[in-house]
């Protein structure tokens, strides 16, 4: 397996965890775009949202909750964003389904 974030959850890439359970691995990106920028990714390898299937509610739900989670831990109170890039027009570049939350600091929208 040769994918980057499979690598990261066995641990044989470092990162810094936020988060573990049997389900999800959390960590810190290695390039944060806020003060509070975090990575939620299953422990199973799904290529992106995109390739979710009838089986996969309960874990993305999981993913959410989780996020939800760490932005209370981390003292997100006046808010934050979740972003699930998804395949090229969706800046997608690492292909292992994973959750952004972003936080500590105001957003804009449109994104870009
Ligand atoms: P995407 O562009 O696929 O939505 O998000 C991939 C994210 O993974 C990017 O924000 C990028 O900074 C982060 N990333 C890429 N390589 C690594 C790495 O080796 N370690 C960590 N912790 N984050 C990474
Ligand atoms: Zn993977």
């Amino acid at each position: 397996m040769s994918c980057l974030f499979c690598k990261i959850i066995d641990g044989s890439i470092p990162s810094t965890a936020e988060y573990q359970d049997d389900r999800c691995y959390a960590f810190a990106d290695i390039h944060p775009q806020a003060p509070v920028h975090l990575l939620i990714a299953p422990r199973e390898h799904l290529v992106s949202l995109a390739e979710a299937g009838e089986e996969h509610p309960a874990l993305l739900g999981h993913l959410l909750w989780v996020a939800a989670n760490l932005a209370r831990k981390k003292g997100l109170a006046k808010g934050y964003r979740v972003v699930i890039n998804t395949g090229d027009d969706g800046g997608q570049t690492v292909d292992h389904l994973h959750v952004h939350l972003l936080g500590g600091r105001g957003m804009t929208w449109p994104p870009g």
